[in-house]
């Protein structure tokens, strides 16, 4: 695996995949390496000629400088892993590389009811970072195809329609969350649960899967709110939502026949770590 910190040098890898006529896809990340990411990876590489991935901890997207400062960084181990997985190329790059004019937000999407609901309201400018840092990297990287994970649905929904406004040329992909063998969808910040955070999390993919089992016999405000009820229960989660949505518009499902293609979304607090995970209903 090539490893390169500058924009400038990845621009030259491009020049030559290009006179190649080589497919890339493009994993952009933010480190901390685990199964979900590498299965980017692997349907990367299965589509694509070069897979290219990046790591950079984008502070702009961080509403909670705690959670900034706190991330887990593992180069070594995520070199190793991406190199394993079969990534042709890593782009590490620094922060002045990504933001050689400031971090201040220039860009112009109307994001219209994505801005309003879940991951929009309770983290305030957290779209706005993840999109300025997506437009950057794909600027840079020029990827034929951007792979994300559903794990952050809503965010995939927001960089499509990013992609779209600027009319960017690039294939916007989501693959399946990857979950660990208890049903807790896996992610970086896992790592920082203790064991009874961990135990507790369990609780939010557990309600997903009950909406998912019984959404044939309930209407969705019942399965709300057992789950909901569910989830409150254990003193060490504090729930910031549990919804049912229409998967294109994001739009609440009140009655099922109002939605052809329903998701549960659900983000909560499993003492100080935030997780959030999704399932498709059907
Ligand atoms: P992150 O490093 O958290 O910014 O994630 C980088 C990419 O990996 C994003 O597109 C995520 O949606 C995706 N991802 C994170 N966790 C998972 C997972 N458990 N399964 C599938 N994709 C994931």
């Amino acid at each position: 695996m090539i490893e390169l910190h500058t924009a400038d040098n990845i621009k030259k890898w491009n020049k030559l995949m290009d006179e190649l006529d080589l497919r890339v896809g493009f994993v952009p990340t933010m480190g901390a390496l685990h199964e979900g990411h590498i299965s980017l990876v692997d349907y990367a590489r299965k589509h694509c000629d070069v897979v290219v991935s990046s790591i950079f901890v984008n502070p702009t997207q961080f509403n909670d400088a705690g959670d900034f400062e706190k991330y887990p960084i593992t180069m070594d181990a995520d070199r190793a892993m991406l190199t394993a997985a079969g990534c042709d190329l890593l782009f590490y790059p620094g922060i002045d590389e990504i933001y050689p004019d400031g971090r201040e937000y220039n860009l112009d999407v109307d994001l219209g009811y994505l801005a309003e609901c879940m991951e929009a309201t309770n983290r305030p400018g957290h779209f706005e970072g993840v999109m300025q840092v997506v437009k950057r990297l794909l600027e840079i990287t020029e990827p034929d195809v951007l792979y994300l994970g559903a794990k952050d649905y809503q965010q995939f929904k927001v960089v499509s329609r990013m992609v779209e406004t600027y009319e960017m040329p690039v294939s916007v992909v989501a693959c399946p969350i990857i979950r660990e063998t208890e049903g807790l969808a896996m992610s970086s910040r896992n790592r920082r649960l203790s064991e009874e955070e961990r135990h507790a999390g369990l609780l939010l993919s557990q309600s997903l899967r009950d909406i998912c089992d019984h959404w044939e016999e309930e209407k969705p405000s019942e399965l709300i709110a057992r789950n909901v009820k569910r989830l409150e229960s254990n003193p060490l989660i504090r729930l910031e939502y549990l919804e049912i949505a229409d998967a294109d518009t994001m739009r609440p499902i009140r009655r099922w026949e109002d939605s052809t293609s329903a998701r549960a979304f659900v983000a909560a607090f499993a003492g100080q770590i935030r997780l959030i995970d999704n399932m498709r209903i059907y």
